[in-house]
């Protein structure tokens, strides 16, 4: 065990105790009166059955990782990586082919592992609550697609930056960035018409009241609508969501049927006026470009411990070779991602906060959105007192209550 494997054990186990402790601070912080703002909203029973989801799901999640930390250090420890690394060279395919069939099956026998999480997840853990309408059939079809992407997709991709690395010298890390961003940028205009579709139906919104508001409402503030779509979010869960996808002028709405069943007209173009906000207010712009950012310092720190043979010895590895650095590297990377995974939710909480008063400062009903947070909270029974350091470390928006508060402060505000 050199400096490269203790760094990377202690990064591992010192992380997975900060979850930890979170988690036990977050239930300790469930509180068992309701907050003011809710009284009227949850009765006592359903505010009960929100702390035991919470209850439930933090044991899960627990388990879950107690479970992956184990398994990553059996298979470290038992020299896994050089047994399959050796085993795939007996092949004789060379690097880039070797590389993908590597990363390939650890990724495919993580998912393996994963998978009895995933079916207690679904048809054990959301059942007990209501939230459950995946059929198995539903479930399986959603693996088999989602392996069919990962293959088509990642392996290519993959095979691209292991070529760069393998090839072309000292500037590899400036092609596998422009190759990865060119690849990302395209999967993001096809997304919306190729993949989504895969997974989901989207019927365009019949005209009516509720399409009428929303276009009035998308021209008042200037926002270009290529599609209104609702899309059967009822086939996996009783969760409700709505988003936005596409570019420029091809900017589609999809609202969830489950979203559109609970929610009056008023609540969903003031979901509507909190989306159209972190757009014009350009916050899928700047989290596009922080991400594209920290993929250039990620692969220009790769290239520097590339073929690095005791970072390989600390995996016990009989021969360097370029795909295994970069796995290796992710590893020795994770505690700088975890920080800069835990600022970015800041910001995007922040965007979160300017998202709704876009949405109180535009949309006359604006205040209609606390209602409809009122009711999304209700309806997927989210905490309502996460504590602070767990809000802290996992949250991307602010606690519900907290905007709550600021959405009807501001609508008070403007009206008096
Ligand atoms: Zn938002």
């Amino acid at each position: 065990m050199n400096l490269y494997g203790t760094i990377i054990l202690v990064t591992l186990v010192t992380t997975f105790l900060i979850k930890l402790l979170a988690d036990v601070l977050n239930l300790r912080a469930a509180s068992p009166d309701i907050p003011d703002v809710f009284v009227g909203v949850y009765e006592q029973d359903a505010y009960r059955r929100s702390q035991d989801y919470l209850r439930a799901n933090t044991l899960f999640s627990l388990v879950e990782a107690s479970f992956d930390l184990a398994l990553l250090l059996v298979f470290w420890f038992a020299g896994g990586f050089n047994r399959l690394d050796q085993y795939i060279r007996g092949f004789g395919f060379d690097t880039v082919i070797a590389g993908v069939l590597f990363i390939g099956a650890l990724l495919l026998l993580q998912s393996v592992a994963g998978l009895p999480f995933s079916l207690y997840k679904t048809f054990v853990l959301e059942e007990r609550f209501g939230f459950n309408k995946t059929t198995p059939q539903v479930f399986v079809a959603d693996l088999f697609k989602g392996l069919l992407l990962a293959a088509v997709l990642g392996s290519p991709l993959l095979a691209l930056i292991i070529w760069f690395f393998d090839r072309s010298g000292s500037l590899a890390w400036l092609w596998a960035w422009s190759g990865v961003t060119i690849f990302s940028l395209l999967l993001q205009y096809v997304a919306p018409s190729v993949i989504m579709p895969m997974f989901n139906k989207f019927t365009p919104l019949e005209d009516g009241p509720l399409r009428q508001a929303i276009l009035r409402y998308a021209d008042d503030v200037r926002f270009p609508i290529s599609g209104i779509y609702v899309i059967d979010g009822s086939k996996r869960s009783a969760k409700a969501n709505a988003f936005f996808t596409g570019f420029g002028r091809h900017k589609r709405i999809a609202l969830f049927d489950t979203l559109i069943a609970n929610h009056t007209e008023e609540e969903l173009v003031a979901v509507l006026a909190h989306e159209i906000g972190h757009f014009k207010k350009r916050h899928i712009l700047v989290s596009m470009v922080l991400s594209m950012l920290n993929l250039g310092v990620v692969f220009f720190l790769l290239s520097l411990f590339m073929n690095n043979s005791r970072l390989s010895d600390a995996f016990y590895m009989q021969q360097v070779s370029v795909y295994s650095s970069l796995l290796f590297f992710m590893l020795l990377y994770s505690p700088v991602e975890f920080i800069l995974a835990v600022l970015l939710q800041m910001l995007s909480r922040r965007h979160e906060f300017q998202a709704d008063r876009f949405a109180v400062a535009t949309y006359p009903g604006g205040r209609a959105l606390s209602d409809a947070l009122k009711k999304l909270s209700k309806s997927n029974l989210s905490n309502l007192t996460p504590h602070p350091f767990y809000v802290f470390l996992n949250y991307s928006h602010p606690p519900v209550l907290q905007r709550i508060l600021r959405i009807e402060a501001e609508a008070s505000r403007k009206h008096s």
